[in-house]
């Protein structure tokens, strides 16, 4: 009687064993339902045996073997272990949650009856090259056969897209797939079309979480089934079986979007490099600013560097950047009188601004001036956050809320503050400013909604709005050609951040925002607020150069012993209560401290949030010079780790976290 060994969602490192009367090798990489306990799983078969491990009596048969869909192929297998084994996830948790929803159900799948049809929209010729997008395109495709990790740095309007586009057509005229990664939902739709438009006759599915369940499983089948040839999408993307993978793209690799904070914390741009090397195919990473680490494999000879220093569009210019520091007296100004002026002068003149807020650790909190109580979050270490046309405080990390108290619960005082510069508050200064004005606010309050963004951006496509006051989220993709007037603001807690990534994200963002200003035939003019117009990080800025900025930035890190010189990992944990977290993380650290050679361990602390929704987080660094050393000493530590687990404490390894 065959046995299978069936890989399940469990939060342990060992696969199951069950009869299958009917199981042959062909099955292997295939859906099984089988008994779990008193419950019923969905698994997938990783290998057939002859004989069991276990005790006759101890095997179980399976409940059915689902042949409805194509079975995993070896490669991909491969992919999975590879991912296990780096991230110190569960293989079985890796695979299935590689799977779409649809196909993990206990009740098996059943296909739509009728399919969507999508509408072809009109074919766009290739423009031509410029000089800069031809040399790149050259180098792709006069690369040597096998894996080539390639890194096209362009500046913003320079036409990486067309780069990639090239690359796609060629691979394309040789029958293969391929993979092209986007940070954000927001941005497919428009990308999509763009491809489209390219290739009329390459079938393209998009895949992200935002799809339904069935039509989500269908656009996996034609990816996995060879039929579509070009698969866009967010990172889970980058797990989805594709047989003939020829190449595969990263637009923004930047973006920490592409990093999964929950569960298995992977990072989809490390992880289709990876992939490009099992398969032994070319990766293109795109970005204005590249992370610091792929600048580093680019300069250290590990990727090679494609540079697109010039405007695609002829006759489009870069932005003009100015530093502007508000004056304090008589009283501190939100927003400075210059930056008034000028976006006075654009609504003289019918032009579009757009004001950015930098809102991480700046959303605006609840204070009383008279005994200085601050209003905190019952259940997170988190101030609430001021939301004053709900007339509520918001907890951004648990959801909590209620209605803003009237009186401060300690001295009684009725006259409480709202501190720091929200989307909200500027945007009131703005139409204390400017009654005329149609401002429009877009942060992820107002684009709770699925489809917002399409319509927002409708809008101000159409000129329907003057003053465009938005957080992070305006930052990324999406083309405003009437926009004269980028104006930036509450950058400076991002220069002195705790985090030593936080001047790469600053520089990153501000890149990004100015890129939005003047992208047609008017040059654009960004304005930056800042107290600091002398830092180094707004030098390079003004100068559009990302090269000082990132070879600064390696050298502070190799100073002080930072990624990309030294690679990490954290142990992160939680539980109810504070003492279960803390005697785990002590016995994590001992057991860490007893096997690692060469890595450095150090003591358990609290979490950046260290409550959160009612747990207490601790979280326990390890780091080396090392990335084999650290992957060593992380294989022995997560087996023992189990040993010692509790069951009311959850923990998880994050490998080369992004956050400390
Ligand atoms: P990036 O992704 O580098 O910011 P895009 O690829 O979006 O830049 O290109 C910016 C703009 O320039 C787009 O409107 C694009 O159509 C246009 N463009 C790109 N390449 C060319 C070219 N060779 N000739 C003319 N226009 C181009
Ligand atoms: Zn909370
Ligand atoms: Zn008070």
């Amino acid at each position: 009687m065959p046995i299978v060994q069936v890989a399940l969602d469990i939060p342990l490192s060992r696969l199951f064993e069950y009869e299958a009367p009917t199981a042959t090798v062909a099955d292997i990489g295939r859906r099984v339902l089988v008994p779990f306990g008193h419950e019923e799983k969905v698994g997938i078969i990783l290998a057939i045996k002859t004989a069991a491990d276990c005790t006759p009596e101890q095997i179980r048969p399976i409940k059915a073997l689902w042949q409805d869909v194509p079975a995993f192929s070896q490669n991909d297998l491969a992919f999975f272990h590879f991912c296990s084994g780096y991230y110190h996830h569960p293989l079985g948790q890796v695979i299935l949650n590689a799977l779409p929803p649809g196909l993990r159900k206990i009740s098996g799948w059943t296909p739509p009856k009728r399919q969507t049809k999508t509408v072809m929209p009109e074919t766009v010729p290739f423009p031509l090259l410029t000089p800069d997008q031809i040399t790149a395109v050259k180098q792709i495709h006069g690369r040597a056969p096998g894996f080539q990790p390639f890194l096209l740095h362009g500046i913003t309007g320079s036409g990486k897209t067309e780069v990639y586009l090239n690359a796609i057509q060629h691979v394309l005229q040789q029958g293969l797939q391929v993979l092209v990664l986007t940070p954000e939902i927001n941005l497919t739709p428009q990308l999509e079309l763009r491809f489209r438009q390219r290739f009329p006759l390459a079938p393209l599915v998009s895949l992200h979480s935002n799809l339904g369940e069935k039509e989500r499983v269908v656009r996996w089948l034609r990816a996995q089934s060879g039929e579509a040839l070009v698969i866009l999408g967010t990172r889970l993307a980058v797990f989805c079986p594709i047989p003939h993978l020829g190449l595969i793209v990263v637009d923004e690799e930047h973006d920490a979007s592409y990093k999964q904070q929950e569960g298995m914390r992977y990072s989809a741009r490390d992880l289709a490099v990876a992939r490009a090397q099992m398969l032994q195919i070319p990766v293109i990473l795109g970005s204005a600013t590249p992370a610091i680490e792929s600048w580093w494999n680019a300069q250290s000879g590990r990727y090679q560097l494609l540079k697109l220093s010039q405007r695609a569009q002829p006759g489009a210019r870069l932005p003009f950047i100015q530093l502007v520091q508000p004056s304090r007296r008589p009283a501190p100004q939100t927003i400075s009188k210059t930056v008034l002026q000028a976006l006075q002068q654009r609504l003289d003149r019918s032009e579009q601004s757009l004001v950015f807020i930098n809102r991480r650790g700046y959303a605006p909190t609840l204070l009383c001036g008279q005994c200085g109580w601050v209003c905190s979050c019952t259940r997170c270490s988190a101030r609430m956050v001021v939301h004053l046309r709900a007339h509520q405080l918001r907890c951004h990390h648990c959801g909590d809320r209620c209605t803003i108290p009237l009186h401060c619960p300690l001295c009684g005082n009725a006259r409480l503050e709202s501190i720091g510069e929200g989307t909200q508050k500027i945007e009131a200064e703005l139409r204390e400013q400017f009654p005329e004005a149609r401002i429009l606010r877009i942060d992820s309050d107002t684009l709770s909604r699925q489809d917002a963004w399409t319509e927002a951006a409708a809008t101000i496509q159409s000129g329907l709005v003057d003053i465009l006051v938005g957080t992070q989220i305006l930052v990324k993709g999406h083309d405003f050609p009437g926009i004269t007037l980028v104006v930036a603001l509450n950058v400076d807690g991002a220069l002195f951040s705790n985090d030593f990534r936080g001047s790469e994200r600053l520089f990153s963002q501000l890149v990004q925002v100015a890129g939005r200003a003047g992208r047609a035939d008017r040059p654009g003019e960004v304005m930056i607020q800042t107290e600091f117009p002398q830092h180094p990080l707004f030098m390079a800025l003004l100068r559009h150069d990302y090269e000082d900025f990132a070879q600064r930035e390696v050298e502070q890190r190799r100073l002080a012993g930072f990624p990309p010189f030294v690679y990490q990992a954290i142990l992160r944990a939680t539980a109810e209560k504070a003492g279960l977290v803390e005697s785990f993380m002590q016995e994590a650290m001992q057991l860490a401290k007893s096997i690692a050679e060469g890595v450095e361990i150090y003591d358990p602390v609290p979490a950046p949030m260290a409550r959160l929704a009612g747990k207490t987080r601790l979280q326990l660094l390890a780091q080396c010079n090392n990335r084999n050393r650290l992957q060593t000493f992380l294989t022995a530590w997560q087996a023992q780790l189990f040993t010692v687990a509790r069951s009311r404490v959850n923990w998880v390894l994050d490998v080369d976290p992004l956050e400390l």
